[in-house]
């Protein structure tokens, strides 16, 4: 069985290399599944998950937008910041997410403050999700 080889990278480096049966990652489209051979793509990442499957195990991580780069045998996810669950602090998060809800609370509905306090709430969740995984 072919395989992807897999590298996730952030400003502050390498947070995940490995091979892997099964990437999906979350586009601003939608959920994105590659398995070995998909067509080379670029696409842009928002807040998620990567699932990363390999024979009966899958691992995560969670991941706050930036790129993903696809060709036949090769998937390499440029993050803006990304996180494995072990390296995840829930207790960090859900101080973020309060922040983001009190804010998103006050803030004009429409406002740059609301927008941000919005991706900020999304990143909250997604690394709770994530580190309980
Ligand atoms: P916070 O308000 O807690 O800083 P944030 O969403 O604004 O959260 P980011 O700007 O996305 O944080 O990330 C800044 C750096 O901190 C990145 O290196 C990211 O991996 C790390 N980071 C952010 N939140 C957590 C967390 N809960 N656990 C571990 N690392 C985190």
């Amino acid at each position: 069985m072919p395989t992807l080889h897999v590298n996730v990278v952030t400003p502050d480096g390498k947070v995940y290399e490995g091979d892997v049966d099964m990437v999906s990652v979350k586009t601003v489209e939608g959920e994105l599944g590659i398995l070995p051979r998909h067509i080379p793509l670029v696409a842009p990442l928002t807040v998620g998950a990567v699932r990363l499957k390999k024979d009966a195990n899958v691992d995560f991580v969670a991941v706050s937008g930036g790129f993903v780069e696809v060709r036949p045998d090769q998937v390499t996810i440029l993050a803006e910041a990304a996180e494995l669950p072990s390296d995840i602090d829930v207790e960090r998060a859900r101080s973020a997410k309060e922040r983001a809800e009190k804010r998103i609370n006050n803030a004009k509905q429409d406002g740059i403050d609301h927008k941000r306090a919005e991706l900020s709430l999304r990143r909250a969740i997604n690394r709770i999700e994530v580190a309980e995984k």
